[in-house]
């Protein structure tokens, strides 16, 4: 038997439940997620740190911040949950002139762009803002005190359970497989293993694995999963969750604390299949080893080895999200490849998507340099390896 959707979003992490709550909230009816998982947060969604911030070098990535941010802090009366958003900031250290070259041109454009509260520090105000950390052969800082951290699963479940009450139907064990195309390139229908969907939108929402749905509908999307490790210390005793994000750009290393213990992050980005989620030991111990040297406090506490995991990102060629309908296929609606930001970034990009859909083009902001056709045209978003 053949069911009907009037969007089904495939992929019930923080992006497409966020879609579904935008297409219900504005009075869509039908709207069905589906997802192969046994239930919520088993994708990259469960694997977020749960950092967020508004400092990037991008006049786009800046905006969606920005609304996101707004749409976070209105997010416990509209979706009825709390996103847990604290203002810890983003404290980003530089040890050459070139990089604080580079953090004074992304500023420039993040106070273009509203953000006026981003700012230069000297060695002593970084110290200042962040005493915990060793500041050897940093030159200077970029911070911003409203940056800073969010509960992944909170936003998704707040998501969730709200789209339900609007009438979403959620199914999870359902893994997409198939799907028919008209002459026109349109969808017209969906297949998993069990069942037969007639469509009007389609949403690919599948984060790390989007290439691969993509695939199924015979479409090229130049998305990959990069696997992230993060190793987690055993419970601290002088370290809080106030503890700002503290990046160090010279090799990206950068940690926060959630929960009384330290998140240490050193991305060593490897191309995946989007399967394999193993930590790596080694790295554990050269994470380790750099935590200890840049926090003198972290020399006396010590890893919980059972508590490191590791998840993927989803990273774009521009590491820009690729957002809109589909060259090919105008009912296929792609939010894809936000390259780590997917989180913070989901509240703005659920609505941008249910602007897609209802109106046939997305309004709230200029979406061109999010267009999936960019690529194409070889026309990408300029790339900051330190912000
Ligand atoms: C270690 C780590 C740290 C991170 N830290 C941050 C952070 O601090 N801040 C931030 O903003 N972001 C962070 N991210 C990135 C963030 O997790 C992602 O950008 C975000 O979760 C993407 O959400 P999503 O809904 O697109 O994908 P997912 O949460 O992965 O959801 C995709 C869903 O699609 C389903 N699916 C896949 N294939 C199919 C199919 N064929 N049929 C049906 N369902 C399918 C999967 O089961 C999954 O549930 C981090 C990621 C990692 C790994």
């Amino acid at each position: 038997m053949t069911r009907r959707a009037s969007t089904l979003v495939i992929g019930g992490g923080i992006i497409g439940a966020s879609v579904a709550w935008h297409l219900a909230k504005r009075g869509l009816r039908d709207v069905v997620i589906l997802d192969a998982a046994s239930g919520p947060g088993a994708g990259s969604t469960g694997r977020a740190t749960g950092g967020f911030r508004a400092q990037f070098s991008t006049s786009v990535n800046v905006r969606l911040s920005l609304l996101a941010r707004a749409k976070l802090a209105r997010f416990a009366d509209e979706v009825g949950a709390d996103p847990r958003a604290r203002s810890v900031g983003y404290l980003f250290l530089a040890h050459d002139v070139a990089a604080m070259a580079a953090f004074r041109a992304a500023r420039a454009v993040q106070h273009a762009e509203g953000l006026l509260e981003a700012r230069e520090l000297t060695v002593d105000e970084a110290a200042g803002v962040n005493p915990h950390v060793s500041l050897d052969g940093v030159v200077g800082a970029a911070w911003c005190p409203t940056d800073g951290t969010l509960r992944p699963l909170e936003i998704l479940r707040g998501y969730l359970t709200d789209a339900i009450r609007l009438g979403v139907r959620v199914t999870w064990g359902e893994r997409v497989r198939a799907f028919d195309r008209g002459a026109d390139g349109r969808i017209i229908s969906v297949h998993t293993d069990h069942e037969t969907w007639a469509v009007d939108h389609v949403v690919n929402a599948t984060g790390p694995w989007a290439a691969r749905v993509a695939a199924l509908a015979g479409f090229t999307l130049p998305v990959h999963a990069a696997r992230r490790q993060i190793a987690v210390t055993a419970p601290l005793r002088t370290l809080t969750d106030d503890f700002p994000m503290t990046i160090w750009t010279r090799d990206a290393f950068h940690l926060r604390v959630r929960d009384g213990r330290a998140l240490l992050n050193w991305p060593i980005d490897s191309d995946s299949d989007g399967d394999e989620l193993s930590v790596d030991p080694s790295w554990v111990d050269s994470v380790w080893a750099k935590a200890r040297a840049r926090v003198p406090e972290l020399a006396s506490s010590r890893l919980d080895e059972g508590a490191h995991w590791a998840g993927f990102y989803e990273m774009s060629p521009d590491k820009t999200v690729i957002l809109g309908a589909t060259p090919g296929s105008p009912n296929l609606v792609l939010a894809n490849g936000s390259s780590g930001h997917g989180v913070m970034h989901s509240p703005i990009l659920g609505e941008l998507v249910a602007e897609q859909i209802l109106d046939g083009r997305i309004r709230t902001i200029d979406a061109r340099p999010l267009r999936p056709e960019r690529f194409a045209e070889r026309d990408l978003n300029p790339v900051s390896d330190l912000l």
